[in-house]
């Protein structure tokens, strides 16, 4: 069972992650973009913390809505919009749903995975965080479908997540600022997959 401290604790340890990784995410993006990607999910997280940390939730829906709102509200350029949806649809999904269960949380994912993939026109390959997100999602369903455990398997959705991210490398960017590089976007690592990356491992770490 899946309960409100479980996902603020991810939040916050992906806050973490993202805080430190700012210089790092920045650099991706001044490679193959425009330098502010770092700087764009710090901004969201300590807005979202914040409100987070100021108020009390009737539900997990309503915390991640909240969080969905925050980064709408505070996060530029196209990370924004895109991780908005994933909390929003995550927040949907779990909608009179106060003690969500593995697979409720894998179905949560995939509503957040079409979400994104219907808002940026993305597909697998696209060099995008889709990337990411795809692959991990794909696992996390045969998983659950197989009626296996994920917490045995987080180590491994974790390498999954970082060897989706490593691939992005010599892929031509077909979405988004990146693709306006053209061939000169191989070679770099997407600034998005790599924040997908420890939105990921800050999830499933997070998982016993
Ligand atoms: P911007 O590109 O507007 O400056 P950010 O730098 O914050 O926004 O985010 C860039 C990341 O957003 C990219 O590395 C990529 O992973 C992701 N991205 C951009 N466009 C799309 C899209 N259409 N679909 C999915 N992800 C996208
Ligand atoms: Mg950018």
């Amino acid at each position: 069972m899946l309960d409100q401290k479980f996902f603020i604790n991810f939040f916050k340890k992906f806050s973490e992650y993202i805080f430190d990784n700012k210089e790092y995410l920045t650099e991706l993006d001044s490679a193959i973009g425009d330098a502010d990607h770092g700087i764009n999910m710090s901004k969201g997280c300590k807005v979202a913390l914040e409100k987070i940390e100021g108020s009390t939730f009737n539900s997990i829906s309503d915390m991640l809505k909240a969080i969905s709102m925050a980064l709408m509200s505070s996060v530029g350029g196209a990370s924004g919009p895109l991780y908005s949806t994933i909390f929003m649809k995550m927040s949907i999904s779990f909608n009179n749903k106060d003690n969500p269960d593995f697979n409720d949380l894998v179905t949560a994912l995939t509503n957040a995975l079409n979400g994104i993939k219907a808002l940026g026109k993305a597909n697998l390959g696209d060099k995008t965080m889709i990337d990411v997100w795809e692959p991990v999602v794909k696992e996390l369903n045969s998983i659950v479908s197989k009626n296996e455990s994920i917490v045995n398997e987080k180590d491994r959705l974790i390498v999954i997540a970082k060897e989706s991210m490593n691939q992005t490398i010599p892929l031509l960017a077909k979405k988004g600022r990146a693709s306006y590089l053209g061939q000169r976007s191989i070679g770099h690592q997407d600034p998005g997959a790599t924040s997908s990356y420890l939105f990921f491992k800050a999830l499933l770490e997070n998982l016993e």
